[in-house]
């Protein structure tokens, strides 16, 4: 009996195997559970945290849609290209990203190898839109699917290469668990599929198992049902049934709710494949006709026809030729319509053991040259050998020694050809593995060596990028340091201003707003002045002031001295200080100012006070006179050297006898006969003494008249 092995499917199909020792596989595409009806409204999540932005980027039911279409590209690629063609371009180049990888994985495992080509393309293409680390990953993936049916050799390297590349990519986007976790998975699975295959079930089962810790990740049920199924058969294959049956209830339980016709019949085939081994007939059986269901239900008459081989097979080996035969009549149909030769032969194997066991032997053996007939025209001798062997076990099954040992002679005839035929095809298969090998060695190289120019290259580009930011560090720490230097200048004017406004503050009368007595003392002091007094100096006094505050009280006198502060200040010229020197009195200091100009300002000043009255707080107003008593250093004629306090001391002195003539009037020394200093310490001595004697000259003018 000739079993199929279970419509192992999927992302990651294994061919369908004739599973007897030593007859050569033949590969056949075999069908794809879908997750779901590519049709059904796909279930609505939000896209798994932990994705990176690029990928959530993504609309989940635009990603759904793909995923179930790719997975029916596996059975019905024509279809499943049709619907990919149509779908709408997404806006997003991940969308776009998605879109054309979903394609260029339909295609990967299709026999067109131009188209997957250009699929490939094309979808490198639109990754590099995204991003050029992920188009390299992207084309790895879909270098290891298009290597995967033929040379799982390749197809390992190539997946191993691609799950680093996604590495190295996921790195550069950040931290995220679920990073490309689609292509992941599938390469996981694949990687599992061709460790298995080269017979490494310990890597097999790794693999598997970090496939199914991304599905769990992911939280797809889909993905996790598969890899729970992968790691049952795997299990199932190490003999250890407790563990594969619970994973396949795990499975079954997860994709329940999926609707998964697909799933569900390779889930139920596993089952019936487990059942057998442990000689539960019964319940293979059950399994079987439930998976056959589940084909129906999802329309694919190649699903249907798997199962029905497998269960044809299952009756068999349990010993119920009758329940075959029901098997075969269904499924001989279906696999010629659906010209699935290598089915339709092992049916047709089949029922030739079916009807040995039924005593139609005759039927039988017409059945059984034709199908030797056939086989040996496809030049498939392992399968001729593998027919005859099962078919004389049958024949001594029911007593037909005879036959069965003529059976025997030409199996054994015929195995010998085959292993010449093996032997040297296996030389052959080396000579063209080893070519094959030389040339991968030699494209690895060269993509090496590209990636190696595209490192120098980026490198190169980050040289530059360093330049440029270096640059504008610079330009940017000399625009800081031209704004900080005009804060400080700026910082800088502002504390000269309130300096000189403090120095202003400190030097000026709070009342009146004049220069004070201090201002007026450095300024007699400043430079040579010091030893040598040079101008014209008046000192003023308010006349009778003490009755002003005594008779319109004290903020009357204030209001006064404001006032006649501002009189004296508004006839002098701007280079004159004009200052509070006490109480009420006031000095003016003229730096370039003639006798007789002395005189005249001194009268400006008379006027300026005494000519209008004072308008006071509370509304009265009074005449307000002033006395004065000025000179103009050094004194004429002799010019004696004086120092600032004599010149006070003199003016002083005229002003008092502008008092004691009479006051509102101003007194000038106009001519001292003092030829030495000596000489004018004696007149400072006694001022009055010296006018009366004649050594002082003076000059009044009288203020207006009241
Ligand atoms: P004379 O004509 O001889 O100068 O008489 P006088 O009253 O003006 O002279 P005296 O020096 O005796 O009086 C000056 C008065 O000025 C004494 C003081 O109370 C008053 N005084 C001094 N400073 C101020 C001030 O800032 N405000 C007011 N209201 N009065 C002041
Ligand atoms: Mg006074
Ligand atoms: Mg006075």
């Amino acid at each position: 009996m000739t079993a199929l092995a279970p419509a192992w499917c999927g992302a990651v199909a294994v061919g369908v195997v004739l599973a007897v020792a030593g007859v050569a596989a033949q590969p056949a595409s075999a069908p794809l559970p879908e997750a779901s009806a590519p049709t059904a409204a796909p279930v609505s999540r939000a896209a798994p945290a932990g994705t990176p932005p690029v990928e959530a980027d993504v609309p989940l039911d635009l990603q759904q849609r793909l995923d179930a279409l790719v997975r029916l590209a596996e059975d019905h690629l024509d279809q499943a290209t049709q619907a990919l063609t149509s779908l709408p371009v997404p806006g997003t180049p991940a969308g776009r990203r998605a879109l054309a990888l979903a394609r260029a994985e339909a295609d990967a495992r299709g026999v067109d190898a131009a188209q997957a080509e250009r699929s490939r393309r094309l979808a490198v293409e639109a990754a590099r839109a995204v991003r050029a680390k992920l188009a390299a990953a992207d084309d790895l993936y879909l270098q290891a699917l298009r290597f995967q049916r033929e040379r799982g050799y390749i197809a390992n390297d190539k997946a191993l290469a691609a799950l680093a590349a996604y590495e190295a990519w996921c790195k550069s986007e950040g931290v995220y668990a679920l990073c490309a976790w689609r292509p992941r998975w599938r390469l996981q699975q694949l990687l599992a599929d061709v460790a298995d295959e080269q017979h490494a079930p310990g890597q097999a089962r790794v693999h598997a198992q970090a496939a199914l810790e991304l599905a769990v990740a992911a939280d797809d049920p889909w993905r996790r049902a598969y890899s729970e199924s992968a790691l049952a058969e795997l299990a199932g294959a190490q003999g250890d049934r407790a563990s594969a049956a619970a994973r396949l209830a795990r499975a079954r339980a997860l994709t329940e709710p999926l609707d998964d016709p697909r799933m569900s019949a390779r889930l139920l085939q596993m089952e019936a494949e487990l059942a057998l081994k442990a000689g539960e007939y019964d319940r293979a059986q059950q399994a079987l006709l439930q998976a056959l269901q589940a084909g129906r239900r999802s329309g694919s008459t190649r699903l249907q026809v798997l199962v029905l081989a497998n269960l044809s097979d299952a009756a068999l080996r349990a010993g119920r030729p009758r329940d075959a035969m029901q098997a075969i009549t269904q499924g001989l149909p279906l696999a010629r319509e659906r010209q699935m030769r290598s089915a339709e032969r092992t049916l047709m194997n089949n029922a030739v053991i079916a009807r040995v066991a039924l005593g139609q032997g005759d039927v039988a053996r017409r059945e059984f040259d034709l199908l030797q007939a056939a086989w040996s025209a496809d030049g498939d001798t392992g399968a001729q050998v593998t027919s005859m062997r099962e078919y004389g076990d049958a024949l001594a099954a029911v007593g037909d020694v005879r036959g069965a040992i003529e059976i025997h002679h030409r199996e054994r005839e015929l195995a010998r050809r085959l292993a010449e035929a093996n032997r040297q095809a296996a030389l052959a298969e080396l000579r063209t593995r080893y070519d094959r090998d030389a040339q991968e060695r030699k494209a690895l190289l060269l993509e090496r060596d590209n990636a190696l120019k595209t490192a120098q290259l980026d490198n190169q580009g980050l040289w530059q990028t360093l330049w440029a930011l270096g640059a504008g560090v610079l330009v940017l720490t000399i625009a800081l340091m031209l704004v900080l230097l005009r804060r400080v200048r700026e910082t800088n004017r502002a504390l000269e201003h309130s300096r000189a406004r403090l120095r202003v503050q400190s030097e000026r009368d709070a009342l009146t707003g004049l220069a004070n007595r201090r201002h007026v003392q450095a300024a007699l002091h400043a430079g040579s002045l010091a030893q040598d007094f040079r101008g014209a100096l008046m000192m003023i006094d308010i006349d009778h002031f003490k009755h002003i505050n005594d008779g319109y009280g004290h903020a009357a006198g204030d209001a006064v001295l404001v006032e006649v502060a501002r009189r004296i200040a508004s006839v002098t010229r701007g280079d004159d200080i004009v200052a509070r020197w006490g109480g009420e009195e006031f000095l003016i200091l003229a730096p370039d100012l003639a006798s007789g100009d002395a005189d005249a300002l001194a009268q400006r000043v008379l006027t300026a006070v005494g000519g209008a009255t004072i308008g006071l707080p509370d509304g009265r107003s009074m005449r307000v006179t002033v006395s004065i008593g000025h000179g103009v250093f050094p004194l004429l004629p002799h010019r004696v050297s004086v120092a600032p306090e004599q010149a006070v001391n003199l003016a002083d002195m005229a002003l008092y006898t502008a008092k004691s003539q009479g006051r509102n009037r101003a007194v000038g020394i106009a001519q001292v006969e003092a030829d030495s200093p000596a000489a004018l310490r004696a007149v400072e001595a006694d001022f009055e003494r010296a006018w009366v004697d004649g050594r002082v000259q003076l000059r009044v003018d009288v203020g207006p008249p009241g």
